[in-house]
């Protein structure tokens, strides 16, 4: 019987084909061919089935490693964020917020508040030069305070939002075949 020499449609490798072979595996890459003959030329090509399973197969693999980046981003990100927690007066750790600048300014209110009352009232004569000076390192202390947690919180912030904005990347990326 007369052999034909082809190649695989799928990785390019030698095939033997007989004039009656219609189907045949590749004993390279492991495709099922179908051999086609037209009039001009004879050839094979991979079979849809197993084609579409070769997709899908692929697109399993895209999703775990999607997921598994999903997982990485949340774990880096669960690292990342513990050096902007802030500790409480009643000492656990939370993430710095708004609330806590709002309280620090209503503190140095308070502050500037009792300051000016006791400058103006009936104390201002009694007023000690060392009280003053504590009422100003108090104002210093609070500003302070308050500059630092603004910060903190726009710096978490930055960083909360580029995490999220990695996380939608990597969410993209595994519904894009869904
Ligand atoms: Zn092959």
């Amino acid at each position: 019987m007369q052999l034909e020499s082809l190649s695989c449609n799928n990785c390019g490798a030698p095939v033997e084909v007989t004039p009656t072979t219609n189907y045949l595996t590749c004993a390279h890459c492991g495709s099922r061919l179908a051999v086609k003959r037209t009039e001009t030329a004879h050839y094979t090509e991979v079979l849809d089935r197993l084609q579409a399973r070769v997709d899908q197969v692929d697109d399993e693999l895209e999703d775990l490693r999607a997921e598994n980046e999903l997982l990485r981003l949340d774990q880096d990100w669960e690292e990342e964020r513990k050096q902007y927690m802030v500790r409480t007066k009643d000492g656990s750790l939370v993430e710095p917020s708004m609330s806590g600048v709002t309280g620090s300014l209503i503190g140095l209110g308070a502050i500037v508040a009792a300051f000016i009352w006791f400058s103006t009232g009936s104390f201002s004569s009694s007023f000690s030069g060392l009280f003053f000076l504590l009422i100003v390192a108090a104002i210093g202390f609070s500003i302070y305070s308050i500059i630092s947690e603004w910060t903190k919180y726009q710096e978490y912030k930055a960083a909360e939002a580029a995490y999220y904005a990695r996380r939608d990347a990597a969410l993209s990326r595994r519904s894009r075949k869904n």
